[in-house]
């Protein structure tokens, strides 16, 4: 590479958000350089459960049916006592597919799908992939960013130019701490100790679904995650240290109520702090933050690198309207006024859920019981929406429970081709669908405006969706405007014209 080449992207962090990020920009023509001081994915799992929704950005990238192969279902995740009894849980149906059109809960091997965002991104001419290299703080001016790059063997020092930076570089983001942006803590921090093995055989005792195990001994998570491997997870006692019980004997002590040497091996053992935090910035001009560099939560919902995928693809389409021309810069500012209450919502309910372990364990003790299950698994607090941002909603309207959610998806059967997931029809840009053809309603500026912007219309008539998921919206609204992250723009109803919300979705593009 020579000094000072520029880039339309320079992305620092080749963790799976990094990977997504440069995948979903590639794929729209972007010239992308992505920098890691690894020499190669770290090939120890740490994430091991995605949803439907982040399926759906790893489709756009045309590796869903591949990722999808290579998981296994979530079969569920309860709460259950120190005598393992049930206290409240979830059981999910096999092939249970979600309003997303994927699998509700799927477990994965994270190197394995690491591998598989790699392989697609390093297919694609338009990314240089910079591994063994570290990037310094980056500096910019009006038009553009640059950062110092070195190979960490010790080589020669060179610049990297680019449009934009986006900084996936981790929960202890550099980037992050060189523009000065504070990490505000949410109020959980804990030492646990992680334990992934790989079983010799099938261990019949041990539950097929997720467990918080709620023993005032010693708090503890189980996951089944892919084939045999298996995951622990052990809060440490006051007074315990995480690299001392990280160690072989001890984490032996700690399994020895589900299994031994003889049924196992350790695959890794490591001491984490579970850390609840959230950065108070996410952009400086062209400089963005992304997953663990702008959030970071207790594993306990699995969501810390799903939220990460969804910055990714709240972000990428952004980035790419501003840079075409087709949508005035302040449509980034719309990023993090999205993405962040919608990531710090999800960080308090993995904390709520993190008390709720230690409450049921404390209980068995002194009988008090916690007032609330809203938080635990099967409770009722959902998965939060957007408010405000590129909404037909303002932040003051109230919900009306579709507005910012993400958009259902059915198998549909369009102009006579095989059934296939509606989202295939329509990669990366903004759609509307409806069950009759709604052009009449729209002006010829609306019809030039959507078509510049990329915008596909659908008319799903009588038979042509051959899941049911998106049945019920359509038979209430008579459109669905949907964003390219597939979150829903505004719905048209007898109450809000399609014309109506359109010209919404035009005043976020003048
Ligand atoms: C025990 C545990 C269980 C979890 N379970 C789940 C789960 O089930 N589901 C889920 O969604 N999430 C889960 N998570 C969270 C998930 O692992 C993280 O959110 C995710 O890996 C973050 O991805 P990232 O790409 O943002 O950052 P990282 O994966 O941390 O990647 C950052 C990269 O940046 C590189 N880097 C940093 N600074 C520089 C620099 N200056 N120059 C060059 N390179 C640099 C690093 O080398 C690193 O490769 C879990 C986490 C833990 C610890």
């Amino acid at each position: 590479m020579g000094n000072s080449e520029r880039f339309d992207a320079v992305i620092i962090g080749y963790g799976p958000v990094g990977a997504t990020m440069a995948g979903l920009l590639a794929r729209r023509g972007w010239q992308v350089a992505i920098i890691d001081r690894l020499p190669d994915i770290f090939p120890l799992p740490r994430a091991v459960r995605l949803d439907g929704e982040t399926m759906r950005v790893f489709d756009e990238l045309g590796i869903g049916d591949q990722v999808d192969a290579d998981c296994q279902q979530a079969r569920g995740a309860e709460f259950v006592d120190a005598k393992g009894k049930r206290i409240q849980g979830i059981d999910l149906p096999e092939d249970y597919v979600d309003p997303s059109g994927w699998v509700h809960s799927n477990m994965f091997y994270q190197p394995v799908l690491e591998r598989t965002l790699r392989d697609d991104i390093e297919a694609r001419a338009n990314v240089t992939v910079l591994v063994s290299h570290e990037a310094g703080a980056p500096e910019q001016t009006d038009d553009s960013v640059t950062v110092d790059v070195s190979p960490v063997d010790g080589g020669e020092t060179f610049t990297v130019e680019a449009d934009y930076l986006i900084a996936a570089d981790g929960a202890a983001s550099p980037v992050r701490k060189s523009l000065g942006f504070a990490f505000q803590s949410l109020g959980y921090d804990c030492d646990w100790v992680v334990v992934d093995v790989d079983l010799k055989r099938e261990v019949p005792s041990l539950a097929v679904i997720t467990q918080q195990i709620c023993d005032p001994k010693r708090r503890a998570t189980y996951v089944p995650t892919v084939g045999l491997k298996r995951r622990w997870e052990f809060q440490l006692l006051v007074g315990e240290d995480k690299v001392e019980m990280a160690k072989e004997d001890k984490v032996w002590e700690m399994l020895a109520p589900w299994i031994g040497p003889d049924d196992a091996e350790i695959e890794r053992s490591a001491g984490y702090q579970f850390h609840a935090a959230h950065a108070d910035h996410w952009r400086d001009r062209r400089i963005f933050l992304a997953g663990d560099a702008a959030h970071q939560t207790p594993p306990f919902l699995g969501e810390g690198m799903v939220a990460g995928v969804r910055d990714a693809a709240n972000l990428a389409w952004k980035l790419d309207m501003v840079k075409r021309g087709l949508a005035p810069e302040a449509l980034l500012d719309t990023y993090q006024r999205e993405r962040g209450p919608h990531a710090h919502d999800l960080v308090d309910h993995a904390v709520e859920t993190g008390k709720l372990i230690d409450a049921c364990a404390d209980a068995q003790v002194t009988g008090n019981w916690p007032a609330s299950y809203d938080a635990m698994y099967g409770g009722s607090r959902g998965l939060p929406h957007l408010h405000g941002g590129v909404l037909a909603l303002s932040e003051e309207d109230p919900t009306d429970g579709l507005t910012g959610y993400q958009a259902p998806q059915a198998m549909v059967k369009i102009d006579g081709a095989d059934p296939a997931l509606l989202d295939r029809h329509v990669t990366g840009s903004f759609f509307i669908v409806s069950t009759e053809d709604l052009s009449s309603e729209l002006s010829g500026e609306q019809k030039e405006f959507l078509d510049r912007i990329g915008a596909k219309r659908f008319v799903l008539g009588e038979g042509t969706c051959v899941t049911p998921q998106m049945d019920l919206h359509l038979a209430i609204h008579k459109a669905l405007i949907v964003r390219p992250d597939r979150y829903i723009f505004g719905l048209a109803n007898d109450t809000c014209s399609l014309s109506g919300q359109v010209n919404k979705l035009m005043s976020h593009f003048n």
